[in-house]
């Protein structure tokens, strides 16, 4: 399939992961795709290099720290250097940090919060000039079943995802007549670096062994009690991408293994 011919993507943080799976998705959908990530330049180069003869596509990689405005705005306009136009963003990079809000660190708040939700802010605001002139665009917010549900030692990063949510929402209003659609997927427990490190954390905050906080805790509130693959996301997203799309906008899609449904 190459349903993406011709379009350029910026896939933030995806040299792991989701955001990984979102990028080789749309490479192999025939879309031209700026990697970026916070990974030693080596191995993120490796990663360029094995999508790009996969694919047969152009890829690029700069690794910019989202956290950092200026640096959020900057990758944009390092996509555009390289590439001439970005006709698809999604914006996936994000942290999680589990804990009790009466002792959660500060600058961990202030970390998350720059990471998963104002550096979104700032690589949409920069983006959406060219989707604008160009009349065709796809914004895609990695958000989060956190972004509708809630859960207890996870505050900061629930907050954070609502408001992704709503910030979807309302950017999709405002370009809905210009050929641009916003929408923010919520997956539920996906099989990744991010959740390998939640399971080490809440094994912690629990006092349990691992194995036992895969199934008791992390995957307690999900139904299907398997995690969602990485790949699975990345289809997702294509989708939203593609043609077929195009009247999909403003949602916030889940892909939760049934978490939300109870
Ligand atoms: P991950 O830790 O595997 O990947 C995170 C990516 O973000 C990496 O590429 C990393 O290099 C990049 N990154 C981290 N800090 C960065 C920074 N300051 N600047 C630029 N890039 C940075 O995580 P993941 O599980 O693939 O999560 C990706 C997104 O999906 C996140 O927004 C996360 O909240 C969301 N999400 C994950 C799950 C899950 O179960 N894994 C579920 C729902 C939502």
């Amino acid at each position: 399939m190459s349903r993406l011919a011709g379009k350029t993507a910026l896939v933030t943080g995806s040299t792991s992961g989701i955001g990984w799976a979102v990028a080789q998705a749309l490479a192999d959908e025939g879309a031209r795709v700026m990697l970026n990530g916070s990974r030693p330049a080596a191995e993120a180069e490796s990663l360029r290099a094995a999508l790009a003869a996969r694919c047969g596509c152009e890829v690029g990689y700069a690794p910019a720290n989202l956290a950092d405005p200026a640096s959020a705005r900057d990758l944009v306009a390092q996509t555009l250097a390289q590439f001439g136009r970005i006709d698809i963003l999604v914006n996936n990079a994000g942290m999680q940090h589990v804990a009790a809000i009466d002792e959660f660190p500060d600058e961990t708040w202030d970390q998350l919060i720059a990471l998963n939700l104002s550096s979104v802010f700032h690589t949409t605001k920069a983006a959406l000039p060219g989707m604008k002139a160009q009349g065709w665009g796809r914004v895609v917010n990695i958000a989060s079943a956190h972004g509708v549900v809630a859960s207890p030692f996870k505050a900061p990063y629930t907050a954070s995802k609502h408001a992704v949510v709503g910030f979807s929402k309302a950017v999709a209003l405002e370009v809905a007549e210009l050929g641009i659609t916003c929408n923010a997927v919520c997956p539920g427990y996906v099989r990744t670096p991010l959740i390998e490190k939640q399971v080490v954390d809440q094994a912690k905050v629990h006092n349990l062994p691992e194995d036992r906080v895969i199934r008791e805790v992390i995957l307690a509130a999900q139904p299907t009690k398997q995690f969602i693959e990485a790949e699975e996301v990345g289809a997702l997203v294509a989708f939203l991408c593609s043609e077929a799309g195009r009247s999909m906008t403003g949602a916030a899609l889940l892909m939760d293994g049934g978490w939300t449904a109870r």
